[in-house]
């Protein structure tokens, strides 16, 4: 259902908000992506539900007390009227199709002066609005996904032995640690360089102290609908319905920590005290113009059931462009690479497949990242550590000086989009953070 291609993915169509139009736009009528925000000024400065249009944000608080829309798209809408997106979550695809539906007929530059006029008073400026986290993130599960970022960590942390560097695991199940969903913070907010235990090199005790190896994590993040019951599990080809959108997702990292402490039971304070996450949920229908074939990794067993399907397979994959960029306090932004999330070793539906496969629940607006996306190139490494051989191959900025790893003060940033002949071109916006010093 929500691959399916319709009149609101027609690359023709424009809008009657002008600044929807423009070239190069993340947001023009054929994303629609939502947030939760508050407006600059207005009689309620409660935050709610909205919708990007160019570089205005659209209040469904607003538009749900109007008599514009109806039926599904109407408690769509209602549902999207308060602090969070949770409920319209929980109202599944059929929901979210009728109010992307609704939404691109009234911005659609062909909508009567009637409706122009009673929609244009729901409309304020994207840059002077605050935004806060999409959804009430009851729980937070963190994948480990790419076969280029499984190699390049690997190499750095044991060398380059010519043997490979993928557990043997990888290519037979998409792996995940259960993260944090408490230190979920939006795009925007600062993020404390954490203390905690390293074991520094040649030693046989550990010593505390600030993180001296913070990194970033370039993946996605994915917002969950309606989600299971307890022990029933979500079948491989109904986990795409499950799929509220996608967001931009840094699991801000702490190399030093985690290499100490990973062992036996995985990742812990090394990566609990932040994750950003962008506060535009693009929505898997804007996104249906950019999936792909998606095939297992050559190396692979033969897959299991539950991780098979041929929906999968003919378009399980998505072409997200992804980028990421760093700022030295003062300084100018510079780029750190570039990938897609189609070079992923699992889709998304996968990941969700196997979450459940034991019984685990979903529950509406649940967070799951993507783990680090990491293409087949240098060039398209999706962490610090990548870059820098783990900090011994540092990167010179442009105001020369070097990072193995983040330093106070620097923003990272990152962003995404999808482009392509024949579609329009949809973005995601930022997911941006930046470095204070340990207190
Ligand atoms: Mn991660």
């Amino acid at each position: 259902m929500t691959t399916t291609l319709d009149f609101t993915h027609d690359s023709g169509a424009r809008s009657w908000v002008e600044s929807a139009n423009a070239a190069g736009t993340d947001f023009p009528l054929q994303n629609l992506p939502f947030a939760v925000f508050r407006p600059p000024h207005g009689t309620s400065k409660q935050f709610r539900g909205g919708v990007a249009i160019g570089d205005q944000v659209l209040d469904l608080a607003g538009l749900a007390a109007t008599a514009l829309l109806q039926g599904d798209a109407q408690k769509a809408a209602a549902a999207a009227a308060g602090t969070t997106l949770n409920g319209l979550c929980a109202q599944g695809p059929a929901a979210w199709r009728a109010l992307r539906q609704a939404l691109f007929a009234l911005l659609r530059s062909d909508a009567s002066a009637a409706q122009q006029a009673a929609m244009r008073v729901l409309l304020s400026p994207q840059a002077l609005a605050e935004y806060t986290l999409p959804t009430r993130i009851g729980n937070y599960t963190d994948f480990y996904t790419s076969i280029h970022h499984a190699r390049n960590t690997g190499r750095v942390m044991r060398g380059d032995t010519g043997v490979d560097l993928v557990s043997p695991n990888f290519r037979s199940m998409p792996i995940a640690y259960h993260g944090r969903a408490s230190s979920v913070i939006i795009s925007g907010q600062s993020v404390r360089r954490p203390k905690g235990q390293r074991l520094p090199p040649g030693d046989s005790a550990p010593v505390f102290g600030p993180t001296r190896r913070l990194d970033y994590e370039l993946e996605l993040g994915v917002l969950i609908g309606r989600g299971n019951a307890l022990g029933e599990p979500i079948a491989l080809a109904d986990a795409e319905a499950q799929v509220f959108g996608i967001v931009l997702l840094n699991d801000w990292s702490a190399r030093d920590i985690q290499a100490w402490e990973m062992a036996p039971l995985g990742p812990f304070l090394a990566k609990n005290f932040a994750t950003s996450i962008s506060p535009w949920v693009v929505t898997l229908a804007a996104l249906a113009p950019y999936r792909q074939a998606w095939e297992p990794d050559a190396q692979a067993p033969p897959l299991l059931d539950y991780l098979d399907d041929a929906g999968v397979r003919a378009r399980g994959a998505l072409d997200i462009q992804l980028e990421a960029w760093l700022q030295p306090a003062g300084g100018e932004a510079q780029r750190l690479s570039q990938t897609s999330f189609r070079h992923q070793s699992w889709t998304v539906p996968q990941m969700i497949a196997h979450h459940t496969v034991g019984g685990c629940n979903l529950q509406p607006g649940d967070l799951l990242g993507t783990g680090t996306i990491s293409g087949p190139e240098a060039s398209e490494a999706g962490t610090m550590i990548e870059i820098t051989h783990g900090g011994r191959q540092p990167l010179t900025l442009a105001d020369g000086t070097q990072r193995g790893f983040l330093e106070d003060g620097d923003a990272l940033m990152l962003r995404g989009w999808c482009e392509r002949p024949g579609a329009a071109r949809i973005g995601f916006g930022e997911c941006r953070g930046v470095v204070l010093p340990a207190v």
